[in-house]
Parts: C-alpha cells; sequence; structure tokens
C-alpha cells in the first residue's frame, strides 16, 4: 500500500504500539492527546505471554521485563481458606513462561520513549470531540475549537471514554480500589504469586507484584459505595481488610491517607462496528472489560500489531481494514464474552455467582484437561491469537537473561 497519512487519537497502550508499528512501516503518523504531560498514574497491570509477544516484536520485551516481577501463578483463596481459582503458566506449552506485574508507568513509559525517540509526532493538549469525512480524508475535531489537518485514516486508540465511538462503556456495579505499596519484605507472601482473597464475590483483596521493590495491593468496591468508604474512615477499612486476609496487615500500615488509593471504575463495551470509513477503533475504545481476567492493554497491543500486519498486507486501506477485522474480532469476542461470564463470580453482591464458582467452577477446574485451559485462558492465549496474528511466542528464557543483564548494568550505573 502506498504511504498513509495517519492520525492517532489517545497516547496510551495501543496508540503509542500503533504509532511505533506503522511508523516503522514507512507511514506518516500523528499522535493526538488530551493529557499535557505524561503523569505516572494508575498501578499495576500483568503483562502476558500475547501482549509479551507484542512487545518482542517492538524491541521493548526485556527493557519491560526489566523493571517488571515475573509470576508464576494466580492464587485466590475464599474465607474458608479453599483454593478457588488456581492458575499457573506451567501449565501452558511454553517453556519458562510467567505473567509479568508492571507498573503502568514503566510499560507507559517505555513505549513513550520509544515513540519520542523515533521522532514520532506527539500533540498533546488536544482533547478529541469527535471526526468528520471530507472528500477523500477524516479530520479530528479538538476541545479548543482547533481541527486537525486531513488524514487518510484516523486510529482511534482513545481507550474506554472514547468520544469517537458511537456509545458510551456502561458502568459496572464493582470497581476497586488500587495503591502502589512497597513489597512487603516482613509478610508471609510469595513474591511470584498474584495472590487474591474472596468473601462471597462481595470482597476481594489481591496483591500483584511489580517488581523494584513494589506491588499493586486491590480491594473490591462497589462504586455506590465509594462515598461511604471515605466516610467511615481508614482505620476501619484497614480493619475490614485484615479480617479478611490477616497476613495484609503489613500493607495496610502504609496506607493512611484515602489519597494514597485511586478508585477504578470498571466498564465494559464492545463497539459494534470496530471499523469504518476511515476509521478504526482499537484496544479499549472497542473493547472495554472489567480487568478480573488481566487482558485489556495485552488486547491493545495485539490490536496494534493486528491493523500495522492488516495495513502492511493489504493493497487498499478497505481491504487493510476488513483484514484488520478478520485478524482480530474472533479473539476480542471470545475474551469480552469470558471477561463477562467470569467476573460476577468474583464480584457481585448475589451470593449465588460465589456459590458457583466454589462448589463447581473451582473443583470443575481442577480436573485433567481444564488445568491447560485455565493457564490458557489467564494467559490471553485462548483461540490462539499468536499464530493468526504471525507472531511468536515469546522466548522466556532469553528474555529474562537479558532483562537481568539491563538489571545489572542499570545498579552498578547507579553506584557509581
Ligand atoms: C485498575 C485496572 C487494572 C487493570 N489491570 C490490567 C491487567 O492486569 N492487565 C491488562 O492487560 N489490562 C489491565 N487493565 C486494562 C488496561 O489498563 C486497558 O485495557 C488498557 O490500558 C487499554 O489501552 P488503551 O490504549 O486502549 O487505552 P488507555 O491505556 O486508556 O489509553 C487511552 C489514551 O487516550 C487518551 N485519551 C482519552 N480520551 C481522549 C480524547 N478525547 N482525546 C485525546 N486523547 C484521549 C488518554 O489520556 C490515554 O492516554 C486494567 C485496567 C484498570 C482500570
Amino acid at each position: 500500500m502506498r504511504k498513509l497519512d495517519i492520525a492517532i487519537a489517545g497516547c496510551g497502550i495501543a496508540g503509542l504500539a500503533a504509532a511505533l508499528l506503522l511508523h516503522r512501516q514507512g507511514h506518516c503518523v500523528t499522535l493526538y492527546e488530551r493529557f499535557e504531560a505524561p503523569q505516572p498514574v494508575g498501578s499495576g497491570l500483568m503483562i502476558q505471554p500475547t501482549g509479551l509477544a507484542v512487545l518482542a516484536k517492538l524491541g521493548l520485551a526485556a527493557e519491560v521485563m526489566a523493571a517488571g516481577a515475573p509470576v508464576d501463578a494466580l492464587l485466590g483463596l475464599n474465607t474458608e481458606g479453599e483454593p478457588v481459582l488456581e492458575a499457573s503458566y506451567a501449565d501452558l506449552a511454553m517453556p519458562q513462561a510467567f505473567g509479568l506485574g508492571i507498573h503502568r508507568a514503566n510499560l507507559f513509559g517505555a513505549l513513550y520513549a520509544a515513540v519520542q525517540a523515533e521522532g514520532i509526532a506527539i500533540h498533546t493538549g488536544h482533547a478529541v470531540e469527535g471526526s468528520s469525512l471530507e472528500g477523500e480524508a477524516r479530520m479530528l475535531a479538538f476541545s479548543h475549537g482547533s481541527q486537525s489537518p486531513p488524514h487518510d485514516l484516523v486510529i482511534d486508540a482513545a481507550g474506554l471514554g472514547s468520544t469517537l465511538v458511537p456509545k458510551a462503556a456502561e458502568w459496572l456495579p464493582f470497581g476497586a480500589l488500587w495503591a502502589t505499596v512497597q513489597w512487603p519484605d516482613a509478610g508471609p507472601f510469595d513474591r511470584r504469586l498474584l495472590e487474591q482473597r474472596y468473601a462471597r464475590a462481595e470482597q476481594m483483596v489481591g496483591l500483584l507484584p511489580l517488581g523494584e521493590g513494589k506491588a499493586a495491593f486491590f480491594w473490591s468496591l462497589m462504586g455506590a459505595d465509594h462515598t461511604r468508604w471515605h466516610e467511615r474512615g481508614m482505620a476501619a477499612w484497614r480493619d475490614e481488610v485484615c479480617q479478611l486476609w490477616p497476613a495484609c496487615e503489613a500493607v495496610v500500615t502504609q496506607l493512611r491517607e484515602p489519597e494514597q488509593l485511586t478508585f477504578a471504575r470498571y466498564a465494559h463495551r464492545t463497539t459494534r462496528k470496530a471499523v469504518g470509513e476511515r476509521i478504526v477503533h482499537i484496544g479499549d475504545s472497542w473493547h472495554a472489560a472489567s480487568p478480573q481476567l488481566g487482558q485489556g492493554a495485552n488486547m491493545a497491543l495485539l490490536d496494534a500489531w493486528g491493523l500495522a500486519q492488516a495495513i502492511g498486507a493489504a493493497n487498499d486501506l478497505p481491504a487493510a481494514l476488513r483484514h484488520f477485522l478478520h485478524l482480530r474480532k474472533g479473539h476480542v469476542q471470545l475474551y469480552q464474552w469470558l471477561t463477562w461470564t467470569f467476573t460476577p463470580p468474583f464480584q457481585s453482591v448475589s451470593v449465588w455467582p460465589a456459590v458457583f464458582r466454589d462448589h463447581f467452577m473451582a473443583p470443575g477446574s481442577r480436573l485433567g484437561p481444564f488445568r491447560r485451559m485455565k493457564a490458557a485462558t489467564l494467559s490471553g492465549l485462548l483461540g490462539s491469537p499468536l499464530a493468526r496474528l504471525g507472531l511468536e511466542a515469546p522466548d522466556y528464557p532469553s528474555l529474562a537473561a537479558s532483562a537481568s543483564s539491563i538489571r545489572a548494568r542499570a545498579s552498578s550505573l547507579a553506584q557509581s
């Protein structure tokens, strides 16, 4: 295909990855982002083999791995101490695979630095309000009243709150309070586990290792209860957490002020038409979901890769956008359905989803073939997205070795 002039709305994970891939194909890329300057917002997330495969293609996998923490398995116990969610990366047919717990700012930082290093144009302070077609081009309209120049293609990577999709995302009743804490060295926590505790499906507390001596702590909370949580005060809340998971004392003593926690409201939306005339929605603007399965950032990276592959292979833009849909639609639909189905057993006020989880889902999932299926589901590999996108499974042993030498170099630089 000829060289395209591409506008990307949103400088998040999907937008930055798409910008790098398309710029490297020789297209002219401009990013438009509403923030004035990047800030280290948010807390932790998990990078799955799917996301890491794309980061490897971008040449960023070892760097990202050096900043994160390897996680071998997910373990969730109910109040009776019974394991009701266990999934291990060792059950994958992928040597030495693991999930990577990482602070969102570190993943963002690696992508953003690469975009800046390659001289891709970024216009910050540009909040996109809408777009319009004019002849053979699409233009973006910004909240301060100006318009972009005409572009051959607009990539909507503006996430959950995108203004370019016809339907806003629906808030789910539950969200969670998130905080980045120091890893509790004295505590009984396993550095290579993502651990969670549940009281029915009404309460969930979890700790995700992040690397660099940090962890992400999360506590599920209904949107409607957020004000009451503030009013009750931190001491009462810390007691509640420790009642559910006493070991968390070493974590919650670090949390003295409500401002140390960010309330993230979760939402679910699948944009019905992911492609239109000279526009394509990728990442959360196409498919937002609760982070229960920890896939959103990884799906955003797969979308970016799929779109670049489709553009690289097609002769014209409409064919490229059709091919993109063909590459990604099945996997997106599968995970939107899985996330929608498996969120209530972990976040619901009704008792029945938890009863189903503890008495049917958990025992059933321990049976032979389901172990591997569980690991594949957690890793984002169900539906074979890598093969479909022509991606190789990440080479964990060699990436881990490169990550250790990056860490060693950084620590000797810090000492000198
Ligand atoms: C608490 C929490 C935990 C999560 N945990 C995980 C996890 O463990 N693993 C995982 O894979 N995913 C996780 N996710 C989901 C993941 O963060 C998202 O799916 C992912 O960030 C989507 O990437 P994106 O690029 O589509 O959107 P975003 O990362 O949200 O980026 C969108 C960008 O667009 C910009 N923008 C928005 N509106 C406009 C506008 N009008 N004009 C211009 N710019 C705009 C934003 O400022 C932002 O920079 C989690 C999400 C939350 C909230």
